[in-house]
């Protein structure tokens, strides 16, 4: 049987780590040939291994370093069909905006936005080669929620992200390439881990609001991107994708 994503060709960033990590193994079960980006090039490069993909160390906040990770999927694969723009970090320095210095504010903005705009810019140009393709970004369910336990720039740079995916979208829809914001609720991964789930005061505070009294494991989120990889979704576009266990829908969770 042939997999969901046979014959396409991906490129995953983030992928060394968590969700870019479980969507790199599921693609690749899937039938994609999967390119897998990050810095972390011994995690990244175990990862190529079990998907039989490729790894390329790139920092997605450079241009050069973007533009050459697509010339060097493209010229491996033949071609480029999706492009999972995923890298994100979400350090303890970003915080209320009382306490958010400018190198914090302009690192999460770089990492986690600029780098969308740099990975789409470069591209999406190999998705309208191939006369079309689909681009998932990840933003956050706080692009669209507001949270009291503040990461000012973190949820503005989401913010972007998502308004970025949907002009994107918009823009490009009659030439076959799709654009989603991928919008996961709170994820077990080491980027939450490091934040807060080591501290159990912290994960609790935010446990409380989670209709089912639960993190999501990246696979759960990995297969929505899945999902958004494949002509499955073809008609899914420009979309506030939410995969948040039904958190931004909730009011007064279950006892
Ligand atoms: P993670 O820390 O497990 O993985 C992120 C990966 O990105 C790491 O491997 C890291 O090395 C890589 N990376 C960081 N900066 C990079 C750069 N400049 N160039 C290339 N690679 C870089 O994190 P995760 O939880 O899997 O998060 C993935 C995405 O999901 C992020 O955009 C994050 O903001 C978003 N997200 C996470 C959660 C959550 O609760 N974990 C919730 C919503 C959205």
């Amino acid at each position: 049987m042939a997999g969901r994503l046979e014959g396409k060709v991906a490129v995953v960033t983030g992928g060394s780590s968590g969700i870019g990590r479980e969507a790199a193994v599921r693609f690749a079960e899937e039938g994609a040939k999967v390119c897998v980006v990050d810095l972390a090039d011994g995690p990244g490069e175990e990862v190529a291994r079990l998907t039989e993909g490729l790894f390329v160390h790139a920092d997605v906040t450079r241009i050069g370093d973007v533009k050459s990770m697509y010339a060097e999927s493209a010229e491996r694969y033949g071609g480029i069909d999706v492009l999972f723009n995923n890298a994100g970090i979400s350090p303890p320095d970003d915080a209320s905006i009382l306490e958010t210095e400018e190198d914090a504010w302009e690192r999460v903005q770089n990492i986690n936005l600029k780098s969308v705009y740099l990975c789409c810019k470069y591209g999406i140009p190999y998705l309208l080669e191939r006369g079309g393709g689909s681009v998932i970004n990840t933003a956050s369910f706080v692009a669209v929620m507001g949270a009291a336990t503040s990461q000012i720039s973190y949820t503005a740079s989401k913010g972007g992200v998502l308004a970025m995916s949907r002009e994107l979208g918009v823009q490009f829809a009659r030439q076959g390439v799709r654009v989603n914001a991928l919008c996961p609720g709170p994820v077990n991964t080491p980027l939450l881990q490091e934040l807060f789930a080591k501290d159990p005061e912290k994960a609790q505070r935010r446990l409380v609001h989670l209709p089912m009294g639960r993190f999501a494991e990246a696979r759960e989120i990995a297969n929505a991107a899945l999902f958004l990889a494949s002509d499955e979704s073809s008609y899914v576009n420009a979309s506030t994708f939410l995969v948040d266990g039904g958190l931004a829908g909730a009011y007064v969770t279950p006892e």
